[in-house]
């Protein structure tokens, strides 16, 4: 059986230690990265000198201020020590990036979704295809990409490697690992569009509230990402016992709200997507009835007609609004009952209605025992969703990566 001895855990768990702290601080010197982790001097020489040799990371110098003296020589991860690539599947595109080891972004390019033509085959076809243009294009060799990353708004399995169920796709399965592996040796993984989001908010938070009075502060404890537009998603980042950042992505879209909600794009009846998401909005404000199909794709041009109307007093079309904002604060409140008080960072295309939904919010929310007891939540609103997607796909996947470095960097010894 192969396993890690007491010898090479502790190789491995400080080898990960370093290359975490180069990830979060950014550039180093090996003063700092002693500092940061609370390894020897020694023992941080032994690790960088072993990183250094295997090209993970490497040095660069930065000059005093003042322009006197010795530079300081830094420690960085290396560009070339690796490649991930993430996909972004949205409604109507998909996003490509390529991004190296360091964490920046080479390329980038966006790929119109054919709504006419519908099914898996051609959307995989279109996606082989795209992931060996991006790749080509900046003369990265396959095998340098250690890992593609791909996100949508839906179910994923709890390996991460098929989407189950999504707007885009319906029932439709896709097995991401399966089809990509016929060209690629990388790490295939597929999240849930909010999970990212909610990763990115966490780990910010966490690294804000670690700053603050150098860590004397309060502690991050956790939050809730809620992404409104067509899709209603949630994701919830926590920090775990050991102190690790722990998100999940709950069903919360389609979450049973209440059954006169109406008909939902996923096949069930009163979901709180089928009252607050885009179609839903729609639905009540020109009182079409509860079981009429919902519609595939709402302009955001037609939802701001509704809202620019509920703004001038529509009784309707306020009201469609305030019921989405009900739904989501009955919502919420079920989510907080079931953790800690957290806070609510709101997101997505939807933030653009917040004034409309933010009654019938408090309205929802004000309800609930927890509520009560506690008080709301404090809730803010974060415009740039498309970034934190992005972000959330970097800090997953460079971390993945800083970790099997290091499990490299300490084999498994044989034995009986
Ligand atoms: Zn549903």
């Amino acid at each position: 059986m192969l396993t890690k001895s007491g010898p090479e855990l502790v190789r491995q768990q400080n080898c990960a230690l370093v290359l975490s702290a180069l990830r979060r601080f950014g550039p180093l010197s090996h003063t700092d990265i002693s500092a940061r982790t609370g390894l020897a001097s020694a023992t941080v020489s032994a690790i960088t000198a072993d990183l250094e040799k295997v090209n993970v990371i490497g040095r660069m110098e930065q000059q005093p201020q003042g322009g006197r003296g010795r530079p300081r020589v830094l420690f960085r991860q290396r560009r070339d020590g690796g490649f991930l690539i993430a996909v972004r599947i949205s409604s109507d595109m998909v996003q490509y990036s390529l991004v190296d080891y360091a964490g920046t972004l080479i390329d980038r390019f966006e790929e119109a979704r054919n709504h006419a033509i519908s099914g898996t085959a051609h959307f995989s076809a279109g996606l082989r295809a795209a992931l060996s243009r991006i790749a080509a294009r900046s003369g990265v060799a396959p095998e340098k990409v250690l890992a593609i990353s791909i996100s949508s708004k839906g179910t994923v399995d709890p390996d991460g490697r098929c989407l189950i169920w999504s707007p885009v796709f319906g029932r439709e399965r896709i097995d991401f690992v399966e089809l990509l592996s016929l060209d690629w040796q990388a790490k295939v993984t597929v999240s849930n569009e909010t999970l990212l989001v909610a990763q990115a908010l966490g780990q910010k938070a966490d690294r804000a509230a670690d700053e603050t009075a150098a860590g004397a502060g309060p502690r991050f404890r956790g939050l809730v990402a809620l992404s409104l537009g067509h899709s209603i998603g949630l994701g919830i980042a926590r920090k775990d016992r050991a102190g690790a950042l722990e998100v999940t992505a709950p069903n919360f879209g389609h979450m049973l709200h209440r059954a006169e909600a109406g008909l939902c794009r996923c096949g069930a009846i009163g979901c709180v997507e089928a009252a607050a998401g885009f179609y839903g909005i729609l639905r009540t404000a020109f009182e079409v009835p509860p079981d009429t199909i919902p519609a595939k794709f709402v302009p955001l041009a037609e939802m701001d007609k509704i809202a620019a109307s509920a703004r001038a007093g529509h009784r309707m079309a306020g009201y469609a609004f305030r019921q989405a904002g009900l739904a989501l604060g009955q919502g919420l409140s079920r989510v907080l009952s079931l953790y800690d008080p957290m806070p609510v960072v709101v997101t997505g295309q939807g933030t653009r209605y917040f004034d409309l939904l933010q009654r019938g919010l408090d309205e929802g929310l004000a309800q609930s025992h927890q509520v009560r007891l506690y008080g709301p939540p404090a809730i803010s609103v974060v415009l740039d969703e498309q970034r934190l997607v992005f972000e959330g796909h970097l800090d997953r996947v460079l971390t993945e990566m800083d970790q099997d470095v290091a499990a490299l960097r300490a084999p498994a010894g044989e034995t009986e």
